[in-house]
């Protein structure tokens, strides 16, 4: 479930929304104004897809050192 971030054009406060469609009335809790800038959260990202992003995994082969740390040689 997307949460975005929004930030108040008039008063600048900064409040996060819960949209359950994109039909989602959102105005600021402060000042009631409906002017907003929106900021994708990062619970927003497609994180969960995997399959067709390749490329980005969570390094299994080789990060920084010979191994990543998988294998506990960089920590000492
Ligand atoms: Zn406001």
């Amino acid at each position: 479930m997307p949460i975005y971030e929004y930030i108040c054009d008039d008063c600048g406060e900064h409040y996060e929304r819960i949209v359950m469609n994109g039909n989602t009335k959102v105005t600021c809790p402060k000042c009631t104004s409906g002017k907003h800038t929106i900021q994708l959260s990062v619970f927003a990202a497609p994180a969960n897809g995997g399959k067709s992003s390749g490329g980005s995994s969570s390094g299994s082969s080789g990060g920084g050192g010979c191994c990543g740390g998988s294998c506990g040689c960089a920590r000492n």
